[in-house]
C-alpha cells in the first residue's frame, strides 16, 4: 500500500523530508531539535512557494499545548504560534478586543502567516505581522527566548521565513472590537481606479478590487466598512452595489464567502473574504502576488494590462489591495505604503509559468517585491536589491542559528544571494 504524498494545501509542493516530527511538549521539541541537522517548521501549509520544504526534519507544532491570554487593559494578547487566526479571533472578540486586520482566509496559522508577511487590505492597515509585539522562539540549541519590540533584532524576527527557530507564541497588539458591514460593488471603470486609486482604496477600512483583466473595469469591489465610520460611497465612480452575494472568482457559489449585502456583523466574520468552515478561494489554484510602492499603483495596473493577453487565459481572478508600511526587514511592505497585485491562477504550473514570467517582467522593474508564500520566479539578485535590510537579517540569522539548521534551499536562495 502506498501512502499519500505529504503536500502543501495547494498540492503544488510535495514535501520529501527525511523525517516528520510532531512534538507534544516543549521538552520533546527540544529533543527533536537536538537530533536534527536541518529542520523546517510547517504551519498550516498554505504557502504556494517551497518556503517550508526540507530534506531534513519537517516539524509540525500542531500538537504542542497552546493558549490564548488576553490582557484587555493593555490591549494585548499572547497566543500560540501554531493557532489559526480563525481560532483566536472569536476569543479576542469575547474579551472585547480585535485584530487590526485579517487575510482573505482565517485558516492560516499566526506564526506561519506572520513569517511570510501575509496581509489583508486597508490603506491604513499594516500586514498581519505588524500587530506582533513579541515572538517567543525556540532556537536550534533548544533554548527559549522572547524577542520583543525594542530588543535588538526584533524587526528581523517576525517576518523571518522560519529561519530563526520555532515560534512558540506571539504577542499581538489588539484594539477595541468593532462591527463591519461588507458590500460588493460591481463595474468600477479601470480608468477611474487608475486615476483615483487612493480615493477608491481609502473609501473604507478595507477595500479590494477584483478583475479578470478581460474588460475595461474591475468587475467587483469588496468594501468592508467599520460601522463607526460613515457609509462608503462609490456611486461617483460609476460602480453599483450588488444585490446578490458574490464569490470573487467568476462562476463559483458565494457559499464560502463571508456575509455581504451590508449586513452588519462582528469584525472577524466580515474582514476575511472566506469562512473558516468552508474551503477558501476556489480550492483548486496557484497564487502569485507582488507588492509595490503605492505611488506606483497606476503604473503597475497599466503595466499588467499590457500583458493581460498572457495573464487572462490562465487566470481565475486578480485582486488589488493596499497595505500600510512597516519596519519589518523582510516584509514586502518594509518602508513603503504598498499596493498588492495578486493573481489566483488555474492549477497548472506549466501553463501558469509564462504568465508569472510576463507579470514579473513588467512589475519587477517597478520595484515589486514578491510575496514569499506564493509562486515566484524572480531572480534572487533582484529580490535582494529590493530589501535594504537583507544583510541585517543575515547577521541575525547567523547569531540565532549559527549552523543554519533552519535555513532551507528557498531561504538560502534569497537570503544568501
Ligand atoms: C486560499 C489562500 C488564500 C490566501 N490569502 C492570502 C491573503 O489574503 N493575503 C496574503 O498575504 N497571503 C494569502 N495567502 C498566502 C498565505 O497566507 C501565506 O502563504 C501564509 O504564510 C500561510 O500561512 P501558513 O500557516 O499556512 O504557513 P506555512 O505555509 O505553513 O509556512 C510559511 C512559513 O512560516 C514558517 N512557519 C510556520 N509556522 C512556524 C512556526 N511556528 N515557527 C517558525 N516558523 C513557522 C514556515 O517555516 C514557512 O517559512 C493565501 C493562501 C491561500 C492558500
Amino acid at each position: 500500500m502506498t501512502s499519500q504524498p505529504l503536500t502543501n494545501w495547494a498540492r503544488n509542493i510535495v514535501f520529501e523530508p527525511a523525517s516528520v516530527a510532531r512534538p507534544r511538549s516543549r521538552v520533546e521539541l527540544a529533543e527533536v531539535l537536538a537530533s536534527a541537522s536541518s529542520v523546517r517548521v510547517l504551519g498550516t501549509g498554505h504557502s504556494f512557494s517551497p518556503v517550508c520544504s526540507t530534506d531534513g526534519t519537517l516539524l509540525s507544532l500542531a500538537d504542542l499545548p497552546v493558549s490564548i491570554d488576553v490582557d484587555v487593559e493593555a490591549q494585548r494578547a499572547v497566543v500560540g504560534g501554531p493557532l489559526r487566526w480563525g481560532d483566536i479571533a472569536p476569543v479576542l472578540d469575547g474579551h472585547g478586543v480585535a485584530l487590526h486586520n485579517m487575510g482573505s482566509l482565517p485558516h492560516i496559522s499566526v506564526a506561519g502567516s506572520a513569517s511570510t508577511g501575509t496581509h489583508g487590505s486597508g490603506s491604513a492597515l499594516g500586514c498581519l505581522a505588524r500587530a506582533v509585539r513579541g515572538v517567543e522562539l525556540m532556537t536550534a540549541d533548544g533554548s527559549v527566548r522572547w524577542i520583543r519590540e525594542g530588543d535588538d533584532g526584533f524587526y528581523g524576527s517576525v517576518v523571518a521565513l522560519g529561519m530563526l527557530g520555532a515560534v512558540l507564541s506571539v504577542e499581538l497588539a489588539a484594539e477595541p472590537a468593532y462591527d463591519v458591514e461588507q458590500t460588493v460593488w460591481q463595474g468600477l471603470p479601470f480608468v477611474v481606479a487608475v486615476d483615483r486609486f487612493d480615493d477608491v482604496m481609502g473609501s473604507a477600512r478595507s477595500v479590494s478590487l477584483f478583475t479578470t483583466w478581460q474588460s475595461d473595469e474591475f468587475e467587483q469591489v469588496w468594501v468592508k466598512r467599520d460601522t463607526a465610520s460613515p457609509p462608503a460611497d462609490l456611486w461617483w465612480t460609476g460602480a453599483t452595489p450588488s444585490d446578490v452575494p458574490l464569490h470573487p472568482c467568476p462562476g463559483i457559489s458565494p457559499e464560502a464567502c463571508t456575509q455581504q449585502l451590508g449586513v452588519v456583523g462582528r469584525w472577524y466574520e466580515r474582514v476575511p473574504h472566506f469562512r473558516l468552515d468552508h474551503t477558501p478561494s476556489s480550492g483548486d489554484e496557484l497564487q502569485s502576488e507582488y507588492l509595490l510602492d503605492r505611488s506606483c499603483a497606476a503604473e503597475a495596473l497599466e503595466a499588467v494590462q499590457t500583458v493581460a493577453h498572457v495573464v487572462a487565459p490562465v487566470l481565475q481572478i486578480s485582486e488589488i489591495r493596499t497595505v500600510a508600511a512597516d519596519s519589518l526587514w523582510l516584509s514586502p511592505c518594509y518602508g513603503r505604503d504598498s499596493v498588492a497585485v495578486h493573481f489566483t491562477w488555474i492549477d497548472d504550473a506549466d501553463a501558469v509559468a509564462p504568465a508569472v514570467a510576463a507579470v514579473e517582467s513588467v512589475l519587477v522593474p517597478l520595484g515589486a517585491r514578491p510575496h514569499w508564500g506564493k509562486v515566484l520566479d524572480v531572480e534572487p539578485g533582484l529580490v535582494a536589491s529590493a530589501y535594504p535590510r537583507l544583510a541585517d537579517q543575515r547577521t541575525l540569522r547567523n547569531r540565532l542559528d549559527p549552523e543554519h539548521r533552519f535555513t532551507n534551499g528557498f531561504v538560502a536562495r534569497y537570503l544568501d544571494a
